[in-house]
């Protein structure tokens, strides 16, 4: 379909976790989750051209919290080069790729930023070389780059299991003109993912009821029941080293949020609303006085498949 193409163009959305349970730890030192992601209309923007050989990225982070531009790594380091790499190295590809990516994902914020540049690359560097690998394919390599990144390359709703590596699409029938609007919080420092693993003891998992609740919820579009079902077993070891975020859950309950929840392993918040209209209130509300300015989004939950999630790829010759 884009044979020739010397540049696509791709979107990477960010992802909330609307369910994530800790299971246990394994062997290899990672933790076995359960968790339900979905991506949200957040979205960094990858503009991917071929090279004579060089694989390098150009970041533009001018839409990102303020100081986060500068926690984006330049090339060799940037997930999405390193996946590049990968690819390259597994189909052996001779050409290169420069990849222009407009961040606006918050950085370290558990919205997955460098997880959906990295399965935007695998996706759009795939189509660019041609080099024909399935979406199964495409999994797996990622599964070697980040635990986020298989479910990020599938796209759409789906229940991350594992390390990350088993993915199940989750099939949203939702009532036509259903949305779920939300409203993203980002207290503007960032929350090492490795550091929160090692503080978290496993003990109870969430009941078998919450996980089947928030699942049928996601399947059928309801949003007052995904609210009361929102778990991430995270949050309490989050919020116990980090209080400003406890204050900020609080916050945006007072203002009317439906649900609230830490994404991920933080340090971004979610809070579900009735529509759009309260999204922009909630936003309103909690105004910057929760003892530093805070960075907000209303954005929207993007239950559908690939194609959704990384938006038509668009080719230049
Ligand atoms: P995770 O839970 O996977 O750590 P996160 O959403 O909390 O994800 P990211 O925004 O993915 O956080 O950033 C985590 C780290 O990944 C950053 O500290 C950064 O150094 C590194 N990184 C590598 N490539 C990128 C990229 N393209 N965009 C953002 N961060 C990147």
């Amino acid at each position: 379909m884009h044979e020739g193409a010397e540049s696509l163009s791709i979107a990477a959305p960010a992802k909330i976790n609307l369910f994530l349970d800790v299971l246990g730890k394994r062997p290899d030192g990672y933790h076995d989750l359960r968790s339900l992601v979905v991506p949200v209309s957040l979205v960094d923007e990858l503009k991917v051209e071929k090279t004579d050989g060089v694989i390098e990225a150009v970041c533009d982070g001018s839409e990102l919290p303020e100081g986060h531009a500068g926690l984006v790594p330049g090339s060799a380091d940037n997930l999405a080069v390193r996946a590049a790499q990968r690819l390259r190295e597994a189909t052996g590809h001779r050409g290169g790729v420069r990849i222009h990516i407009h961040k606006r994902i918050p950085v370290g914020g558990g919205m997955g930023g460098g997880s959906a540049d990295a399965a935007a690359a695998l996706v759009g560097v795939n189509a660019l070389w041609g080099t024909g690998l399935a979406p199964a394919d495409l999994m797996v390599l990622g599964a070697e780059l980040g635990s986020d990144i298989p479910a990020l390359v599938r796209g759409g709703a789906v229940c991350m299991e594992g390390r990350g590596e088993r993915v199940t699409p989750i099939a949203c029938r939702w009532p036509a003109g259903t949305e779920w609007w939300l409203l993203l919080v980002n207290p503007g420092f960032s929350v090492p993912t490795a550091d929160v693993y090692r503080r978290f003891r496993t003990g109870l998992t969430s009941p078998d009821e919450t996980f089947t609740n928030a699942r049928f919820a996601l399947e059928r579009g309801a949003v007052t029941l995904a609210a009361a079902s929102l778990h991430n077993a995270l949050e309490r070891v989050v919020f116990v080293k980090y209080p400003l975020l406890r204050v900020v859950a609080e916050r945006l309950k007072a203002a009317g949020a439906l649900g609230v929840l830490l994404s991920g392993s933080g340090a971004s918040i979610f809070a579900l609303a009735a529509d759009r209209r309260h999204a922009e209130q909630m936003e309103n509300e909690i105004g910057c006085d929760a003892g530093c300015p805070l960075w907000t989004r209303v954005a929207q939950v993007l239950p559908d498949g690939v194609m959704a999630a990384h938006g038509p790829l668009e080719a230049r010759a």
